[in-house]
This record gives C-alpha cells, sequence and structure tokens, in this order.
C-alpha cells in the first residue's frame, strides 16, 4: 500500500518515512499541500499523512479539496500537526480529516493510527472487489460470456432511443438453435452446453464488438445490430447462421448437425415518433418472434424477415 506523507519539515518526514516503510509502506513525500494535490491528482494514493501549517497550502486546504474532488477510491488523511487545542482537532475533522494526531507524535500511537487506516483502505477495496463481482454476474451470462436478458433489455432501451434520436434504424436478430433438445438427448448436457458456448463465440465473431449479444432463453439468443437496415441485418444474420452450420459440436460427429434459424426485426428511422419506448421495444421483440416461428415453420436453418402481411422467409442459397 502507498502512502503519502505531506510536511514541510525535513526532520518529521525523515521520522515518518522510517517507521511507515518498517510497517512495509511504500513511501511518497511532498513538501506541501499543492505538491501533494499535484501528486494526487496523478495518483490517488489512498493513505495521505499530513501536516496543517505549511506553505503555499495548508493541510487543511489539502484535506478540503481531496474531499471535494471526488476521487473514484477513498482517500484516508490523517492530520498530523502542532496544533492541539480542542477547536483545532473539531476544525480538522470537520473539514475532512479521518483522524488527528498532535507533535510530537508517539510512535507506537501512530503505527496504531496508521493501521486503522490501512483496514478502512482494506474493506474498501474488498467493497469493490465485491460490487464489481456482482455486477459482472448481474449483467453476463455465465455459460456463455453474453449479456442476460436483463442487461439486453437495458442496451435495447438505450439503442431504441438513440436510434429515434439519431433517425438511424436498429436491427434485432432472434436466434433459435434447431433441434438442440435432440443434441442433449443424444450427446448429453455436457455436450449441449459446449455447443451453446461454441455458438455465442461464433456469433461475437461474427458481428461488431459494439453490437449487444445476449442468451435470451436456454439456447435462444439476441443480437442487436444500431445502424442497420433490413438489407444489412440480412446479411448479418445469414452470416452467423452460415458460421453456425459450419461448427463441429465434436470431433466426432458430422458439422451438419448444428444449425439455428433466426428471426429478424427492424426499425426503420422516422417510424413510431410518438409511441414509447418500451412499446417499441415490446412490438420489435414480438416481431423478431414471429419471424423465428415463421423461419422454424419454413423448415428450419433458415432466418426470416418480419414483414406485414407475413414474414418474408430468406433463401437459404442467399
Ligand atoms: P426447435 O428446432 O423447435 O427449436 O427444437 P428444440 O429442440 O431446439 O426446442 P425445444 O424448445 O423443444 O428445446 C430446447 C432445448 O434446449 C431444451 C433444453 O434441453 C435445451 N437447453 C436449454 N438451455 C440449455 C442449457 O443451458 N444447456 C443445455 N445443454 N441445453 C439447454
Ligand atoms: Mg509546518
Ligand atoms: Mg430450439
Amino acid at each position: 500500500m502507498q502512502v503519502l506523507i505531506v510536511d514541510d519539515d525535513f526532520v518529521t518526514r525523515r521520522l515518518l518515512q522510517a517507521r511507515l516503510v518498517q510497517m512495509g509502506l511504500h513511501v511518497i513525500e511532498a513538501v506541501n499541500g499543492k505538491e501533494a494535490w499535484e501528486l494526487l491528482q496523478a495518483n490517488p494514493i489512498p493513505l495521505v499523512i499530513t501536516d496543517w501549517l505549511m506553505p503555499l497550502m495548508d493541510g487543511l486546504n489539502l484535506i478540503q479539496q481531496i474531499r471535494a474532488a471526488n476521487f473514484p477510491r477513498y482517500i484516508y488523511v490523517i492530520l498530523l500537526t502542532n496544533l492541539d487545542s480542542k477547536t483545532d482537532v473539531v476544525k480538522g475533522l470537520e473539514a475532512g480529516a479521518d483522524d488527528y494526531l498532535t507533535k510530537p507524535f508517539n510512535l507506537p500511537e501512530l503505527t496504531a493510527r496508521v493501521k486503522i487506516g490501512q483496514r478502512i483502505v482494506a474493506l474498501e477495496q474488498r467493497l469493490l472487489a465485491m460490487s464489481d463481482q456482482l455486477y459482472i454476474q448481474a449483467t453476463y451470462d455465465q455459460l456463455t460470456g453474453l449479456l442476460q436478458r436483463s442487461a439486453a433489455l437495458e442496451q435495447l432501451n438505450l439503442l431504441v432511443q438513440r436510434a429515434q434520436g439519431q433517425q438511424q434504424p436498429l436491427s434485432l436478430l432472434l436466434l433459435d438453435l434447431d433441434h438442440f433438445k435432440q443434441i442433449n438427448d443424444q450427446h448429453g448436457h455436457t455436450v449441449g452446453d459446449q455447443a451453446l458456448r461454441l455458438i455465442a463465440e461464433q456469433i461475437q465473431q461474427t458481428v461488431r464488438t459494439s453490437d449487444p449479444t445476449a442468451r435470451w432463453g436456454g439456447e435462444e439468443m439476441l443480437v442487436l445490430l444500431p445502424g442497420a437496415n433490413s438489407s444489412a441485418a440480412i446479411a448479418t444474420a445469414q452470416r452467423i447462421r452460415r458460421a453456425i452450420g459450419g461448427q463441429q459440436l465434436d470431433h466426432a460427429l458430422p458439422s451438419s448437425e448444428l444449425s439455428a434459424s433466426i428471426g429478424i426485426a427492424v426499425l426503420e428511422p422516422g417510424s413510431s415518433t410518438d409511441e414509447p419506448v418500451h412499446s417499441i421495444i415490446n412490438r420489435l421483440l414480438s416481431q423478431a418472434d414471429q419471424a423465428l416461428y415463421a423461419a422454424k415453420n419454413a423448415g428450419r436453418n433458415c432466418c426470416a424477415l418480419y414483414a406485414e402481411p407475413q414474414p418474408l422467409i430468406i433463401d437459404k442459397s442467399a
């Protein structure tokens, strides 16, 4: 852990430095608040021990700047000063110091108080790591690494609004694996899971990294294509379908076993300007679903584009 010592007095800095190094800390020094503030902006050191009275910028000012800056991580600050009246202690703590020590300091006490700071900083790091972990779990599907359904809906919400605002098209591909139950039945669930991972990889390799791809349900995937009109969406859907058809599940099995059907729905620019976003989303999802159903009925391993009065089956050879 790094610690920043801020003091204009050379002897104090040497004393502090020796003890903090003994404690296993990596010590960085500044001779006044201004220098410390510049250092912190480049590197938000989590632990600061600062003097109060210094030229250019005093410790109180430094602490106020730190608290106002809202660094992404907490900075624990110990004020170490000659000012020892109760009024000063209160003033220092109210400015945002976490702890207050007076000079001349007692080494064991300083050590104990620095350890409190280390505990707080370590606790915050653990909480942040945990919240990152929770975010990942809530956002991504564990098996395939694709977005989860709820995260995909958030993206869809955002992209529909953006498409409307920028007068750009937005396409949805709803993909469902063909006869996937048979694959599980014949080769076992582990091979089925392996196939799902493989297919997720194929889809991600086929679309742009910026195109959100989700595991919509068990063996159903949703791909969002911002900016894609119907011909671009059809081209992408066909590329995905061919990539999946070319996959080998197992070296012992023929590749022809895996295939997918894809339903396509397109939000054209300028359409449904008065329609609420949630209603556009429901409509697009329902249209993609109807198109997918039509693709299944047309014999599977093909794509269908939602259209009135009925979905348009895309020629398999196209
Ligand atoms: P269709 O061509 O009509 O889509 O036929 P299907 O067999 O794919 O459709 P159905 O909906 O009857 O079956 C879907 C199967 O997907 C059932 C289930 O065993 C399988 N499945 C869903 N989620 C998972 C999963 O996480 N792992 C594995 N291995 N299989 C899954
Ligand atoms: Mg001083
Ligand atoms: Mg299926």
